[in-house]
């Protein structure tokens, strides 16, 4: 069995059953993605658009792709006919792309709004102010095309587990207050997507139903 099999094997065995896997891959060859796929594993992230449909374009057409790097509107076509969740959506604007491609498509589209919660500047997202004035005025039967699953959100990168902690467990709690005020209107609210190498441990103790996993089941990344 190969490396990144074996670390596979042994990360889901730490995690518990109700939290969903996306095996990142980004970077990483097609072969690496299809070890993990013939030990059964079918969930898998990227972060770019153009790596993204390559990948798609020469794997297996069973596996469910899920993009969870930022994503410019004017990119959303090349991902709709096949993409089965997008993670990174920042901005009403994404969500109306998405909701037109979405029809072009005949296809209805998982999101999840992304959230700040980070101190980095850099990170995407919502504020929990936009998000909740967001959630109030959409109107569901305007989006068709698009299923609105829940939240993600990416935590300041820091040493600081306490920091980490803070920031998954304040979104967690603005997550249940969004899904229990708007059951009705999205009952497939329901995912809470945070948790990455570094930091999946505290996001699945801080109530996550969702890990995007790289580096500890693919291996370091190596940029050039
Ligand atoms: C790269 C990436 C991940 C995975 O990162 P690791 O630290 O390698 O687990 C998760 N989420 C997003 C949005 C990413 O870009």
């Amino acid at each position: 069995m190969s490396e990144t099999a074996n670390r596979y094997k042994e990360f889901i065995e730490e995690i518990p059953d109700h939290v969903k896997l996306v095996a990142v891959s980004k970077t990483k060859p097609v072969n690496d993605i299809l070890q993990l796929y013939d030990i059964g594993h079918r969930v898998f992230g990227e972060n770019k658009v153009q790596e993204l449909t390559g990948k798609y374009e020469s794997l297996p057409k069973d596996i469910q792709w899920h993009m969870v790097g930022h994503l410019q509107r004017n990119k959303v076509k090349y991902v709709a006919p096949f993409v089965s969740m997008i993670h990174s959506v920042d901005s009403m604007k994404l969500l109306n792309t998405i909701e037109k491609e979405g029809r072009k498509n005949e296809k209805k589209i998982d999101c999840l709004l992304q959230v700040h919660i980070a101190s980095e500047e850099t990170k995407f997202g919502f504020s929990e102010e936009e998000l909740a004035e967001l959630m109030k005025d959409i109107d569901p039967g305007a989006y068709p095309h698009v299923g609105i699953r829940g939240l993600m959100g990416m935590a300041t990168f820091t040493e600081d587990m306490n920091k980490i902690r803070g920031e998954f467990r304040k979104l967690k709690t603005f997550y249940d207050r969004i899904r229990s005020s708007h059951a009705n209107e999205f009952p497939e609210f329901i995912e809470l997507s945070m948790g990455m190498s570094n930091d999946y441990k505290i996001a699945v103790e801080e109530g996550s139903t969702m890990i995007r996993i790289g580096s500890n089941i693919f291996g370091e990344r190596n940029y050039h």
